[in-house]
């Protein structure tokens, strides 16, 4: 089935009133048959309701229709896109343990990595994501988890996925791929190797800027790649915290459902079942809204290159661009997404023309229906020197677009006017 007609039916039988859109069910907790089934369900014999910080009938459909669209075989959606990435790494990592990150990451995932993580006794070792062969300097018996975005943000580069995971296998480490930026639509990281996938449902998935939220996947067959790995023990020996079970025997993904029994049921950063049901809303169209994202960006890149006033325009839908080979590799047709950004002379005159745009908002999001502007040295990046700045390849006069689905040609003559006002 194609990507788009999972998008639209995945994970939906219809209930007895024959509902065509999903129904909201807004509950905390679900009524049992009698004490046995009550006891069936705890002791998974059967598989059902319990309580909503476990499992719901609406996010079931949003875990169940997004693990489609990815090809991956079972999903956990999470309150935030932090907490997808939160679980996604804990799930695996240990006090004592260590992670392998990307430099390119967006500035959450940075300060969850490299400083709260390092508070529960994970330790963050980085590399350049343009050189994964740095990796292998970094791992050692106690890595856990490689950690990257298949199209960064806000940096706008596309990963060598392939590369990175063929490392990582050979060590039989977990890959972790936030491919929030570019969508199952675009990029499926589990046709290149990767074990979990985690996204920010607040951005593309939901696409209006509606909701936060995030999601977990997990590829099929990964309980091969955790039997009897010394590095995942927890996941072949039983689990005191939950009647002794061995998370590689059930028959289940067991990725999802140690981050569910354990995690979930622990931290409870469950998505609301409002939150779902918007992220499914969001899903039917997230496939024509993708292309439409992508076409925009590109003429808008294609235009501020051709500005005397632009000094450099990073999109990896152009050919000057240095991502340009493994956007078309990894990104089907070569879409790349609604991100991107320019460089003009200086801090002033990038606020200036910041200001002196008027449909593009000012805000510090992406992925939204409508387009939004934002200068990070003088927000996100405010803290950092100039010669900080320039190392994290933020320059003072760097300007981040996410593109929506205005037409383009008002996009461009919006900027086109801020650039010469
Ligand atoms: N991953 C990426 C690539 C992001 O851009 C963001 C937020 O901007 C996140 C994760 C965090 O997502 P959330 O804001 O839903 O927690």
């Amino acid at each position: 089935m194609d990507l788009q007609t999972k998008a639209l039916h995945a994970g939906y039988e219809k209930d007895t009133q024959g509902t065509m859109a999903v129904p909201i069910y807004q509950t905390t907790a679900y009524e049992f048959r009698d004490s046995q089934h009550a006891a069936d369900l705890f002791a998974l014999k059967e598989l059902g309701n319990i309580y909503t910080r476990l499992n719901n009938p609406t996010t079931d459909v949003f875990e169940k229709r997004f693990a489609e669209l990815e090809g991956g075989e079972a999903a956990i959606a999470t309150s935030s896109g932090m907490s997808a990435i939160f679980f996604a790494i804990v799930n695996a990592a240990e006090v004592g343990d260590n992670i392998v990150c990307a430099k390119q990451l967006y500035g959450g995932s940075l300060t969850q990595t490299a400083h709260t993580l390092k508070r529960f006794g994970i330790e963050a070792r980085f590399f350049d994501v343009h050189e994964p062969s740095q990796i292998e300097a970094l791992v050692d018996e106690k890595t856990k988890v490689i950690f990257f975005e298949s199209l960064t943000n806000p940096s706008i580069d596309v990963a060598d996925i392939e590369a990175i995971t063929k490392i990582a296998n050979s060590h039989g480490i977990l890959t972790v791929v936030d491919n929030t930026v570019a969508t199952p639509v675009l990029c499926r990281p589990f046709e290149f190797g990767a074990d979990i996938t985690v996204h920010s449902a607040s951005k593309y998935t939901t696409g209006q800027g509606l909701a936060i939220g995030g999601i977990m996947v997990e590829r099929k067959g990964l309980v091969e790649k955790l039997r009897d790995n010394p590095r995942y023990t927890h996941f072949n020996e039983p689990d005191a915290s939950y009647h002794g079970l061995v998370y590689v025997d059930v028959g289940l993904p067991p990725y999802s459902l140690r981050a569910r029994l354990s995690l979930l049921r622990d931290l409870g950063a469950v998505s609301s079942p409002f939150n779902s049901w918007l992220f499914i809303q969001g899903m039917e169209h997230l496939a024509l809204r993708m292309r439409e994202h992508s076409k925009n960006a590109l003429e808008l890149a294609q235009f501020l290159e051709s500005h005397p006033k632009v000094k450099k325009v990073n999109y990896p839908g152009l050919k000057s661009n240095s991502n340009y080979d493994n956007a078309q590799k990894y990104f089907d047709g070569g879409q790349c997404s609604g991100l991107l950004s320019f460089e003009v002379s200086s801090l002033d005159e990038a606020t200036k023309i910041v200001d002196a745009t008027e449909l593009y908002s000012l805000v510090v999001n992406i992925g939204d229906s409508k387009s939004i502007i934002t200068h990070p040295a003088s927000t996100t990046h405010q803290q950092l020197s100039q010669d900080e700045l320039n190392a994290c390849g933020v320059p003072a006069g760097l300007i981040r677009i996410s593109c929506g689905l205005e037409s383009s040609a008002d996009l461009i003559a919006d900027i086109k006017q801020a650039l010469e006002a």
